[in-house]
Formats: C-alpha cells, structure tokens, sequence
C-alpha cells in the first residue's frame, strides 16, 4: 500500500449515523416520537382470513421535533430505521452532509488545548471524571511531583482526548505514546500547565482553591488494602502467561503497584493500552515503552526505531495497539462519579477466553458459555431452533475483536418470476431476498465479501449469510491461515496480501499455540472409548433434523493411569438445549444424542484432549492449577443426561391437527397397500429414523425382507438400533410376521443400485420435498426407469393446506407468531419446495406414462373430496407389465454405490 493512500483513508472518519450528527447539532432538542402504524395488507384473498391476519404486522413512522421545524418519516419495520431516515430527512433539510469534515487539523489542535487546560482547571475537580481520582492521589502523595499525575492518564482515560488525537494522527490509535507526545505539544502551550522534565508528568501550576482540595480530599473508599488477581503476559512469547497478585494499598495509586510489578522507575512510566473486552470495562494491559525517555523531545518520535525492544505478540494482538515489553492485564480503574476503585480479577482463563474470542467458532462457544461442547452450526435453519447469540451477532463480534469495522449486511430483494409456482397464483408477488456480507478494515477498505443464497425471508437471508460468512473464517483460521484464498462465485476477497496481515499477530499468538498443543485428532470416533448409556429404554423419540434437544451435561478432566483417580470438573450446565443434525455440538455428543432415549444417561471418554486453550477457558477458576499439570496423560469423560426432545416444526403442527399422527396414517396407508399387495419384498426410500420399518416389524405383513435407503447416516445409526433391538427381541416374533433379513444403507436415492431392483414395493414417504426440485424428478425416472418395483408409494406435502395446518399453529397463543409471519411458507425448514395437487399430479402422471405404470392418487389427513385436499398427497404407482431381468432391460447388474450401513441377521 503506498503511503499516500494509507494516509488518506486513515484520515477518514467511521461515517456517524444520521442521528449521531444530528445530536452533535441539537443534543436535547431533537425530539423523536415513534408512531405504530398498522401494515395496510393488499386484500388479495378476501376468503383467506387467516392468512391476512398473519401478514398484518404494525410499522413504525418516527416524528421528529427540532426548534425550527418537525419532520416525519416514512413507515419502516424497525423503529431504529424510522429514526434515521427522520434524522437523515432533517439532515438533507439542513444541507448537512455527513462527511463534510467538520474538523479541520487546526480546529482539532485547538480543542485538543481546551480539552487538556479544562483537565487541570477547579471546574473539572467537580466533573466526577476518572482522572479526578489520579488528581486526588497525586495531591495527596508527598515528595517528588506532587500534585502531578502520569501523561499517559491523561493520554488514554480521557475518550476526548483519544478521539482528537486519532483526528490528528490516525496512527496513534495503535500507538497509546503517540497520544502522549501530542498531549504534551498541546500542553506546553498552555500556561497553567507544569510539566516535569522527564516528561512524563504533568500538574496544575499553583495550587487548587480551598474549596476543591477540600472535595478532593474526601475519602470515599473504604479503607482496605485489596489483592487483585492480574496476569503477567511476557513480551516474549516463549514464555508461558502467569498469574500475579496486585497487592493495592488503601489510600495509594494503584499505578505504583502496577510499575512495581513491571519493575519501572515509578508510575509516569507506566502506559496504558486501550481497553480489550467490552468497551467499558476497565480491562487493559499495561506496560512500559523505551520510548518514554524520548518523550521530552517529542519530535522525533514517529519515527525513532528502538532497537531491541521486543513487540509483546500478545497484547498487541489483544489491543490492536503496538504494546512493546513485558505487559500486566488487568482490570482496576475508576469509574464516572464514583471515587471507588473498580477491579476485578483477570484469571489465565480469562486469557483463554479472550483467546477463543478471535475465532468465530471461539465466539460461538462463549456465547453459548459452552467451550467444550459447543460447535459452530454448519446450518441456520431457523429463527427459533438456534441458540445462543445469532450469526449477525456473532460476526459483529469477531470483527470488533479483530478491531475492523462493523460488518456491512447489504440486502436485495428480487421479485420471484418464473418459478415453477407462480402459474398456480400461489406465491404470487412474493420476494426472494439475497444478503451481501462485507467485512471492513478499520480503514474502510474491503477485505472480504461475500454473497448469500436466496432466501424466502430478509431475516434468515441476512442470518445465513452472516453464518457463512463466519463458516469460511472458521476454516481459514483452523487450516493455519493459508495464504491461498481463491475467489468463488459467492467468495471475494480484493486483496488477499491486505486480508492476512490484518490478521497476522493474532496469527503470531495462533501459531505458537499450536505447537504446544496437545494432539487433536479428527477421526473422532476412533478416539471415543466405553460409550456407556444407561437408564429405562423408552419408545426412541423421533430425532430428526431440526429436533432440539435438551440435555444437561459434566466434562471432567481425569487422570486413569495415576493411581488416586485425580478429577476435575470443567464444565457443567443443568440445561443446555441444542438442534440436532446442523453440527451445533461436536461429534460425539451429537453421536451418542443420538442413540439415546429420554430420562437416559450416556457418559464417554475421549483419549485425546481438544486444544489447551480450550480446556483452559472452560476450567475458570482452575485454570492457573491445570495449567501446571501435564494434560497429555489425562482424558476427558462427559456425563450427560437427555431431558427432552422437541419435534421439529413440521411434526408439531401437524401433530396439533391430527390424531393418529399424520406420519402414524402414513405408515398404516403403505401398510394396507403391501397386504394388499401380498408383497414379499419392500425398499423404504429416504426411511429417516426408520419409522416405517420399525412399524413393518410389530405389524402383521407379509413381508419377508425389507431394506431402507437414506442419505443420511445420523438417521440410519438410529434405525440400526431400533431395529436390532425389536429383532432381537421376542415382540418382532410375536406380532407374527415373518421377516427374515433386512438390511440399510446409505446413499442418495437419485443413484441406482442393483441390489434393490425390482422389489415388490417400494416406499418413499416425506422425502422428494427435501431434494431440490431437479432431483425429485430425477429421482422419479431413477425409481421407475431402474429400480422398477411392483408399487411404488410417494407422499410429500400438499402446499394447499398450508394455510390450515398454520392456522393451527398460530391460532393457538404462545407459538410464536413471528415464526409463520409472511405469505404461506414451507411445513419444514429442510423443505426445498412444496407442491400443489396439481404439480404433484402432473409429475406423477408424466412419470406413469413414460414408463408404463399406472397411477392412482390419495392422502392422508383431511379428505380427497373437499377443499383443499389431503395434508399428505400419495401417489400409488403400479408397474403394468412384469419386471424383467435385469439383463434384458439393459440395466447394469453390479452398480452398487450403496454403502451398507447395518445387515440383518
Ligand atoms: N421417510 C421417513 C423420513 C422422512 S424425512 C419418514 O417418513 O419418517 C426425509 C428423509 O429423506 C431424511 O431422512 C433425509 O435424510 C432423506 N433424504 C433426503 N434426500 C435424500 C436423498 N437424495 N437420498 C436419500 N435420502 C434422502
Ligand atoms: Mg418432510
């Protein structure tokens, strides 16, 4: 970057918003009054009322009052967005544009000089400002500058000041002993003003009037000396993070005892970091530069190079700020108006949570306060079904910690034209809508886009992409930071040289972590030892995706070689609920979730530990003993107990309609049909958890041997051991039915497999919906063109019903409303589309004719015969000539991309 271009746009300022500039103006005579207005909904289907109460929601328009005129906004959803467009109305009015510098460099110096004169002026004595309590201690401490408090207090509490100088010189927020020279320069030419002649110090000239020494010499704490737990960070990143104790002296500056244990001269040479962790909190690293003796001359010092000071990695990693030395972290300050000491203990597991913090995946697991179960979910599904702070959130969050700006969620909204629904006037003048994501240097410059899938929903458009967004770090930060970065349709990264050394000292600190790190191992069952669950059986609730689960859950460090069985809890929650098949929690619990049922217990092992900085965040207070224990020879045991299961949203509202279950009536449909049948055989497409098959094994068939196909292997684990347990039981023998193999596997039921043509039936209940359109109908000719049974069963959502189904939902108080807002959606997050009687009809047809098959159609819930039709539409396909080998069709006979997952007997 050349230096002409790094100097202008480090001289821009963060746009304020509208409303910032306008208080700037005003202060307390803007008034703002926000107004709920109610969404005029469009009567496009006066029979529907069900549907327009649903899309009626309340809007908000902003009236804004200044001394010379008022002004009212627009209708916006948000009452924030009503605020700023009156605010932005007004500022147009006003012919106020924002980035019209308001400060000229001259301007800025000048206040720069009011500031720093009003500091040591009687008035500010009054103000109840921090530094008041560094003037206090100053005029009480005898001997050598009296009365005279630090530059760099001056320098880095007063936000003022810190901003002015940032005008001035954007380099000195990253550098606290820049603001120090400039406070001085801008000191010195003021006359009551004395500086010492190290430079380091700074007083009132004279003394303050009787009536402020008076004020100042209250004593308002309360008389104890404290110890404050801080941490050592080394400047040399060799050398481990230690555990110190600041031992602060009633009626002493606490900067004494911080210079002490930084081994300086006295507190002026102390310097004082920005705060790290929330912005006002008084958490800040302090440390001491070579640079202080240069300060009397303080021209020079941009550009003086000091030999062999070394940057401390970590805390400038922390700060974004050029820390050099040894550094303390701790948290002591004082707060407005109070005259008390605030402090607070900063542990080593603090460290490693702030550690955790630079990663997206660390700021997931912080906010769901779960370090060592927690994941970051690969999938928004919903609203409702995530937990913890949300995508948008989170990202925010990572980029503030990375000290860049506030990421930028740009949203389009596209008209939908040419879907395959709008002939049937369904979704008609509905949007789709698709979110950018830009992460933004502190200079504005872009160093990463990316661009969202289309989304139903503004919302989840915005959430998805922030997740993404986050996902694609995620990976870059764990595979070590690669340079490679190659740009994808979705994925633009301008400069990828830019984009690295933005992160590079958290690199730094990264990698040498990584050294030390204990082996993590990727194959994460291999490293799983004695799964144990224990506890009554249950019937297994239907765990499918989108299911949130409820558990709670103990993570203990134990030590199986030593001989005393050493323990250590690091973490434990009574309740922690999370959803299940998006990868929110790591592999093993979601594993062993899995195969449980509730009122269960589970516990397990792992061998290898998860990363150091992990076990160390989760422990708390333990940090500083497991921090000298040698973690490789321990393991991790988890303990959890499954409380409840929540059934996706689907299966609730259908389950609020309709009794037996809509998936029971499915079930005893196929049933009545393969009696019917007399068939022998039946492959169940897409069987999930295996609740056709398990119903197969306690009915009366006359089926002999039955196979289930699904994609995914977190449900087939789960039909595996349903099944094995119901046929290694007596209740499969006695229900008197007479199978006698069965058999899963996985694969995607779009690729043939020879080993299941031509069977008798084949079902797939509930499934083309989860495919994309294209390869519903793919698999369409794959089942009838290939696998050929003798009846085929689909069933998939009628999207006519909808509107009751949801009704269902909502009518009722309590289910969020929110959640069905909108025009008529999806039954299921997971769906990729919902046909119509009429799209069905025409697929299956279409399918029928081509490939000599007959085709009757049916339903369950509901009724055939009146609007709007079934629930569940099936379609009943019945092959009209013999199936003939496999030979003569032209079929291969040994394709079998099929993975056999379970076999029976
Ligand atoms: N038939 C079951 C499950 C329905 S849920 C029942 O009625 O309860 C839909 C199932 O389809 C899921 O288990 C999902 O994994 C599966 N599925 C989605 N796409 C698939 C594909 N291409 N091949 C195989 N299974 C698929
Ligand atoms: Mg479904």
């Amino acid at each position: 970057m050349g230096i002409s271009e790094m100097s202008e746009s480090g001289l821009r300022k963060p746009p304020l918003s509208a409303k910032v500039i306008l208080n700037q103006r005003y202060g307390g005579n803007a008034c703002y009054r926000i107004e709920e207005v109610p969404e005029t909904v469009e009567d496009d289907c006066p029979g529907l009322v069900i549907l327009n109460q649903k899309r009626a929601r309340v809007l908000y328009r902003c009236h804004l009052q200044l001394p010379e005129f008022s002004l009212v906004s627009e209708n916006f959803a948000k009452k924030k967005d009503a605020e700023q467009s009156v605010a932005q109305m007004a500022l147009d009015k006003l012919g106020i544009k924002p980035d019209s510098k308001d400060h000229t460099a001259e301007e800025a110096y000048d206040e720069l000089v009011t500031r720093i004169s009003y500091l040591f002026s009687e008035k500010f004595c009054l103000s109840g400002h921090p530094i008041v309590n560094h003037i206090q201690a100053a005029i009480r401490r005898e001997g050598d500058n009296h009365g005279m408090i630090p530059v760099s207090v001056v320098a880095t509490l007063d936000t003022k000041i810190a901003n002015l100088s940032k005008l001035l010189n954007p380099k000195t927020e990253s550098d606290p002993i820049l603001v120090m020279s400039l406070v001085l320069a801008a000191a010195r030419s003021v006359d009551s003003i004395c500086i010492s002649s190290s430079g380091l110090w700074m007083g009132k000239k004279g003394s303050y009037s009787p009536e402020v020494l008076q004020s100042l010499a209250l004593d308002s704490s309360n008389g104890e000396d404290k110890f404050v737990r801080a941490l050592f960070v080394p400047a040399s990143t060799e050398m481990p993070v230690e555990t110190i104790t600041l031992e602060l002296r009633h009626g002493r500056c606490y900067l004494i005892e911080v210079s002490r244990k930084l081994s300086v001269k006295d507190s002026s040479y102390v310097l004082f970091s920005r705060p790290v962790g929330r912005a006002s909190s008084e958490r800040r690293f302090y440390f001491s530069s070579q640079k202080c003796r240069l300060l009397c001359n303080s021209n020079s010092l941009e550009t003086t190079f000091n030999e062999g000071e070394a940057v401390n990695t970590r805390a400038s990693c922390f700060s974004g700020q050029n820390i050099t030395g040894n550094a303390i972290l701790a948290t002591i300050g004082y707060q407005w108006k109070s005259m008390k000491l605030i402090h607070e203990d900063v542990t080593l597991s603090t460290y490693y949570r702030m550690l955790l913090g630079m990663t997206p995946e660390g700021c997931y697991k912080l906010s769901r306060g779960a370090m060592l179960i927690a994941k970051l979910p690969s999938a928004f599904t919903s609203k409702s079904n995530w937990r913890g702070h949300f995508p948008r959130e989170l990202l925010s969050m990572f980029c503030r910690n990375h000290r860049l700006m506030e990421p930028l969620f740009l949203i389009k909204e596209i008209p939908l034209k040419d879907s395959h629904q709008t002939e049937e006037k369904i979704s008609e003048g509905s949007t789709i809508f698709v979110c950018k994501v830009q992460v933004l240097s502190k200079r504005q410059e872009l160093l990463l886009e990316f661009i969202g899938k289309s989304c139903k929903k503004q919302v989840d458009a915005v959430q998805k992409a922030a997740l993404s967004t986050l996902s694609w770090l995620n990976a870059w930060f764990e595979h070590n930071q690669g340079n490679s970065i190659t740009d994808s349709t979705s994925l633009k990264c301008p400069d990828a040289e830019r984009f690295i050394s933005e992160f590079s000292s958290y690199s730094a600190v990264h990698a040498r972590l990584q050294d030390g790190n204990i082996r993590t191992d990727k194959d994460e069952e291999s490293n799983l030892i004695s799964l144990q669950i224990k506890g009554p059986e249950t019937v297994m609730p239907p765990l499918t995706l989108g299911s949130l689960v409820l558990i709670s859950y103990f993570v203990h460090l134990v030590d199986y070689e030593g001989d005393d069985c050493e323990r250590h809890t690091l973490e434990s929650k009574e309740k922690f609920e999370f959803e299940l098949g998006v990868g929110a929690v790591i592999d093993h619990i979601e594993y062993c979730v899995s195969q449980m049922c509730v009122g269960q217990t589970a516990q397990f092992i792992t061998s290898h530990l998860p990363r150091r900085e992990l076990v160390l965040a989760a422990s708390g207070q333990s940090a500083e003993l497991l921090s000298s224990l040698d973690l490789r020879k321990y393991s991790l045991q988890y303990s959890l107990k499954l409380h409840q299961v929540s059934e996706p949203n689907e299966d609730r509202m259908e389950g609020a309609l309709f009794s037996p279950s809509l998936s029971r009536q499915r079930v005893d449909f196929a049933l009545d049909l393969v009696n019917a049948a007399r068939a022998i055989s039946l492959v169940d497409f897409g069987c999930g958890s295996g609740n056709l098959l398990d119903a197969l094994l306690v009915s009366q068939t006359t089926l002999k041997r039955i196979t289930g196909v699904d994609i995914s292997l977190r449900g087939l684990y789960r039909a595996a051991k349903l099944l094995h347990t119901k046929l290694s039981s007596k209740e499969a023998v006695t229900a008197g039915n007479c199978i006698r193999s069965a058999a899963l596997y996985c694969g995607s039921i779009t690729d043939y497999d020879s080993r299941l043509h031509g069977f008798d039936v084949a079902t797939c209940l509930e499934v083309i919906e989860h495919m994309e359109e294209e390869e519903a109908i793919e698999f369409g000719h794959v089942a009838l063109g290939q696998f050929s049974p003798g009846l085929l069963i689909v069933s998939t959502p009628n999207y006519e019903y909808n509107p009751l189904l949801q009704g269902e939902l909502t009518g009722g108080e309590g289910l969020g409303e929110k959640q069905m807002a909108g025009p008529c959606r999806f039954r299921n997050h997971d769906h990729k589309f919902e046909w119509t009687r009429a799209q069905f009809r025409r697929w299956a047809v279409d399918l029928a004719v081509k490939y000599g098959y007959h085709v009757d159609f049916g339903g369950v819930g509901g009724s055939g015969d009146t609007e709007p039709g079934f629930a569940s539409q099936v379609a009943i396909f019945r092959r009209q000539s013999p199936c003939l080998a496999l030979s003569l069709v032209g079929v291969d006979t040994d394709v079998m991309p099929y993975e056999v997952v379970w076999k029976w007997p």
